[in-house]
């Protein structure tokens, strides 16, 4: 089918396949419109709102740790595998007498222990050879080997 049209002082003749395609067009524009899309401003909003949000949970993740390190309790000197790995709150105490100590040296403590874990600089932390408690920093005991 074709169509004339008459624009100012000339005649135009559309053919039917066009018109469809300049409605397909406008179908298209339509859509897009009406679609929503991830523009970089939306995305950027988003990540904006998410960064603090996910900050604030690793804060509080983090103050959990903490916390649970805080609650763990101290590991007694006379818990049996303390005593089996001659486990002393201050290594300046420790019994040379012991052969399992011998190889001990005045600067060996937990705080430079491979061990030791948590927080560098707390009196009290969290060691993998102890699970779930808290040895002394100035500690020591047999299992002790050098921090990298
Ligand atoms: S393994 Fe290391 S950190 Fe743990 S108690 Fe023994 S010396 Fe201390």
């Amino acid at each position: 089918m074709m169509l004339q049209v008459r624009f100012k002082d000339c005649m135009v003749k559309i053919e039917s396949d066009e018109i469809a395609t300049q409605t397909q067009i406008t179908r298209q524009k339509e859509s897009r419109v009406n679609k929503p899309e991830v523009t970089r401003r939306r995305f950027l909003a988003q990540v904006a709102m998410a960064v603090p949000a996910g900050a604030a949970l690793l804060d509080v993740a983090v103050s959990n740790t903490a916390f649970a390190q805080d609650a763990l309790p101290k590991l007694e000197m006379t818990d049996p595998t303390a005593k089996a790995l001659l486990y002393i709150d201050d290594a300046t105490k420790v019994d040379k007498t012991n052969p399992m100590a011998a190889r001990h040296t005045p600067d060996q403590n937990c705080a430079n222990c491979s061990q030791i874990q948590g927080k560098e600089g707390d009196a009290w932390r969290p060691c993998a050879i102890f699970p779930g408690k808290l040895v002394a920093s100035k500690g020591w005991c047999s299992v002790w080997a050098k921090k990298a």
